[in-house]
């Protein structure tokens, strides 16, 4: 674990934040479930610090991509239910039933496995079965449903914990695909053996109770992601990156700043040097029109973001407001999330998966300033 009185950078993950968050969302869709999507290691900013604060915070039924982060996560959290979205590979099922997972099966080949073992067995083992509505990515086809609406005696040997199906277009409000979607789950599910049913991510959330049915699973949204992009967000923020300035220098006019010479000084400047750089996941094509929030205000970024380094043009900042030491918020409460994924021509889940491993990372409140960093300022 790198320390954070010597590290380039100190990432802080706020779990009261998370777990506010995780609050909100339950009694927005009360009373359904509200499930706890902690795939990618939390979206990046570690299922071992998240996943124990979504428990506590009441979360029961609990999302992540492949059977690896199951299993990594099934000992943190005695009791829960952990179900596998991209399911299980061949020969992974002794070690699921182990663990107690519950895979989400998407064909009739997955769920004829994962049911003749429970046969096998002569017990149910639980699963969720995924219906394709309109991603056209997982999930049973139109075929495949109405054999097994025929022949729903293939469903023998497993405890069905819900019909599962995934929104495409649930960020923009108003699409047209989610009200398709909702109607095409709804009618597909007429035919099958009753079971509960699951639809909604974190903006389908906020598109409508219709899309609650009975249990949802957000991801995005207990992490400070904006769930309703064209308005204002109404999670709380989650994590705060805050880099160290190695140096602050002059550059005289004429001279360019970074790769490729892309930022031409045309006054004498004062550049700062930070010390995080795409390798940690702040992306190159956040530059030119990134920029990060230091002493008090934004500064932009200067030319283009290198694999270590990253260069801020803080000319108009007081000067000695900016030293050696000094910290830049390049996310957090001054730059949100979705804010430097629009910088960067990408998403806020994009950003969040990105962030790298050189960090120190410590778990804290992210709206005051991390102890470590102000330390090593004042050094
Ligand atoms: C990732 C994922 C989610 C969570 O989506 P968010 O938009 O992050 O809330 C839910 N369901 C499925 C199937 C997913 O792949």
């Amino acid at each position: 674990m790198t320390d954070p009185s010597t590290a380039g950078a100190v990432l802080t993950v706020d779990q009261s934040a998370i777990a506010d968050n995780y609050r909100q969302l339950a009694r927005r869709v009360a009373p359904a479930e509200c499930a706890a999507v902690v795939k990618a290691d939390a979206y990046g900013l570690g299922a071992a610090l998240v996943a124990p604060a979504l428990a506590a915070a009441g979360a029961r039924t609990f999302f992540v991509a492949t059977l690896d982060e199951a299993l990594a996560l099934a000992p943190l959290l005695p009791g829960v239910r952990i179900a596998v979205l991209n399911g299980l590979p061949a020969g992974a099922e002794d070690a699921a039933v182990a663990a107690g997972l519950a895979p989400v099966l998407n064909t009739l080949a997955d769920l004829e496995r994962w049911a003749g073992l429970g046969r096998r067995l002569g017990r149910p083992l639980p699963a969720f079965v995924q219906i394709d509505t309109g991603m056209s990515r997982l999930g049973l086809e139109p075929a495949e449903r109405e054999r097994l609406a025929a022949e729903p005696g293939r469903l023998d040997g497993v405890t069905l914990l819900a019909w599962l199906s995934h929104l495409a277009c649930a960020d923009e409000a108003g699409h047209p695909l989610t009200r398709q979607q909702s109607d095409r789950f709804r009618a597909a599910l007429g035919p099958l053996p009753p079971a509960p049913a699951s639809l909604a991510n974190s903006p389908g959330i906020f598109r409508g109770r219709h899309l609650h049915l009975d249990l949802c699973r957000p991801g995005s949204a207990l992490y400070g992601v904006n769930p309703t992009p064209e308005t204002d967000n109404p999670m709380r923020p989650v994590v705060r990156l805050d880099g160290v300035v190695l140096q602050v220098r002059r550059v005289d006019r004429f001279e360019s700043v970074g790769y490729g010479s892309t930022y031409k000084i045309l006054r004498p400047s004062r550049i700062a040097t930070i010390a995080v750089g795409y390798a940690d996941g702040l992306l190159r094509s956040l530059s030119p029109r990134g920029s990060v929030w230091i002493a008090g205000r934004a500064a932009p970024l200067a030319g283009r973001v290198s694999m270590d380094l990253m260069t801020v043009d803080v000319t108009d900042l007081p000067e000695g407001a900016v030293a050696p030491g000094s910290r830049a918020e390049l996310i957090g409460p001054n730059r949100p999330v979705d804010a430097v994924a629009r910088d960067a021509g990408t998403i806020g889940y994009e950003i969040l998966t990105s962030l790298g491993t050189r960090f120190a990372r410590q778990a804290g409140p992210v709206a005051a300033a991390p102890d470590a960093l102000a330390r090593a300022a004042s050094r």
